[in-house]
């Protein structure tokens, strides 16, 4: 990816704070349009449940690498999200049954009981997931990355269909046009409403690091 690549990320949740963060951090010019606030929707209310290993098939690799990436992130930026590792237990709770006790874990309500253990420190971690959104959102910004309010309304493509690098959006209150640099890249990717395109020009980032798994 050139310095200076034109970037338009439309959600302010995990996803586009991570990659405002990372693409900022390389050199590109990267915009967050947000039509509610960061952290507003799913990434701000999820379990900030991490998992290594419950990914089969062809995301294994990527949840692998994105568990070693929160470590990393941590590290980085100082965790004001509270990173941790944990042993993790999965159970059931029943209204009016405290037949089974917390089995001596003093943080674990009576009428719990535990089925099974889900992972150990090495396979499970937890992070407080608005801060961690809002976080990663702070550090992008540090890089350069400009958060602006605004709702997407559209993305105009060729008459190939593709994406031509070109968003249309009414920002709230103005209702105007912003038009990015042609030449630029756009990424839509509120949870649900994916859409992620064929960029155009293609987006350039930079292999892997050697320790990927
Ligand atoms: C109850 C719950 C618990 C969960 N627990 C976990 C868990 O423990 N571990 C885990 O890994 N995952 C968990 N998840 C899933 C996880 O939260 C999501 O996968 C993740 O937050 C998705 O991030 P995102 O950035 O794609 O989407 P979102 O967080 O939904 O962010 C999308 C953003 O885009 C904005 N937006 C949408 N449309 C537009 C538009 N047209 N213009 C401008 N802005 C727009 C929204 O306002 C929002 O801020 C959970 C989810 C839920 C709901």
């Amino acid at each position: 990816m050139s310095s200076g690549t034109r970037i338009v990320i439309c959600g302010g949740g995990a996803i586009g704070a991570a990659i405002a963060y990372f693409t900022s951090r390389r050199g590109a010019r990267s915009t967050v349009i947000e039509r509610h606030a960061v952290a507003g929707a799913a990434s701000g209310k999820s379990g900030g449940f991490l998992a290594l290993d419950w990914c089969g098939g062809p995301l294994d690799r990527l949840a692998r690498r994105s568990f070693e990436l929160h470590a990393e992130l941590s590290a980085e930026l100082g965790d004001p999200w509270g990173y941790r590792r944990l042993t993790t237990y999965g159970g059931y709770a029943a209204e009016d049954d405290i037949s089974r006790g917390a089995g001596g874990r003093p943080w674990l309500a009576d009428g719990v009981a535990i089925t099974r253990q889900l992972g150990s420190p090495e396979t499970t971690a937890l992070v407080e997931p608005r801060a961690f959104t809002t976080g990663l959102m702070h550090a992008a910004q540090a890089h350069g990355a400009v958060l602006q309010h605004g709702i997407v309304v559209d993305l105009l493509r060729s008459p190939s269909g593709a994406v031509n690098g070109i968003l249309n959006l009414t920002r709230v209150c103005r209702d105007r046009q912003f038009q990015s640099d042609p030449s630029g890249v756009v990424a839509v990717l509120p949870a649900g409403r994916t859409a992620v395109r064929p960029f155009h020009p293609p987006l350039r980032l930079p292999s892997p690091p050697a320790a990927w798994p």
